[in-house]
């Protein structure tokens, strides 16, 4: 895969911190939307994608309306198979269409659009191919890839693009549909160590679980003290995951969910 990351291109710091996600359901993949220039596709005339990419880039973060803090993409796939990080993985991304949509599925979006270079060139689906396998390897992506269509009212990504998904999303060359990978076995986390985690105990315990809070977005100390402070943050997500009872002591359940449940976003 040839990847080009924030870095490489220069990309701005997000105006607020991205929003960490474990595992994604799959891939949903994208269109420009707009006019792509036909020539873009032209063997010489890849220094010009990077630029395109920071454009988008740009134009996502003055728009006042989606609020959007960076790119809305995971990546953006250039008709020369190059692979553009947008906010990467493991990000929640801002372009399905709504926040569980973007939180299930990662989005990549090719350089084409609905004129100008409308089919996506073979490079570019090697490309989308790359930014997939690459999202399954390493950022928990699950086997299901989808148009932005799929789950959401919009002509993206476009016909040629959604034909391509429709028929599995092939490697070109390929013969066959590339063969769904092993799915991610379900989370676990350690054992429960034994004890009940309430106001108040000190046992190292606490402090494995509160990194694991921690770890999962909440604010809260991580020093071995299950003190009041723990104990709220164990009520509510016990509230959040539908636990019984809400009492804010950690027993085998409660300590479970910490690694098992979805982390809400
Ligand atoms: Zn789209
Ligand atoms: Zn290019």
């Amino acid at each position: 895969m040839q990847f080009v990351s924030r870095a490489d291109r220069g990309a701005p710091q997000p105006k607020a911190p991205f929003t960490r996600i474990d595992v994604t359901r799959g891939v949903k993949i994208h269109y420009e939307g707009t006019a792509v220039p036909a020539d873009l596709a032209g063997p010489d005339q890849h220094h010009r994608c990077a630029g395109r990419v920071n454009a988008i880039e740009a134009s996502h973060m003055a728009d006042r309306n989606e609020g959007w803090i960076s790119i809305a993409y995971t990546a953006v796939v250039c008709p020369h198979s190059v692979v553009f990080e947008g906010r990467g993985a493991h990000v929640k991304n801002g372009a399905n269409g709504g926040s569980s949509l973007n939180a299930a599925h990662y989005a990549v979006c090719a350089m084409v659009g609905d004129s100008g270079l409308t089919e996506p060139t073979e490079a570019m689906l090697h490309g989308l191919r790359d930014a997939v396998e690459w999202l399954q390897r390493d950022g928990g992506a699950g086997p299901e890839i989808k148009g932005h269509r799929d789950g959401y009212a919009t002509s993206c990504p476009g016909g040629p693009l959604y034909a391509w998904v429709q028929a599995g999303a092939p490697r070109p060359g390929s013969t066959a549909p590339a063969p769904a990978p092993t799915p991610t076995p379900p989370p676990s986390g350690p054992d429960w160590p034994g004890v009940y985690l309430r106001a108040t105990t000190h046992h190292e315990a606490a402090r494995i679980w509160q990194q694991r809070m921690r770890d999962r977005g909440w604010q809260i100390d991580v020093d071995g003290w299950f003190g009041p402070a723990s104990a709220e943050v164990a009520r509510r997500f016990q509230a959040e995951k539908s636990l019984q009872p809400v009492d804010g002591i950690v027993g085998p359940v409660t300590w479970a969910a910490a690694w098992t449940a979805p982390v809400t976003n």
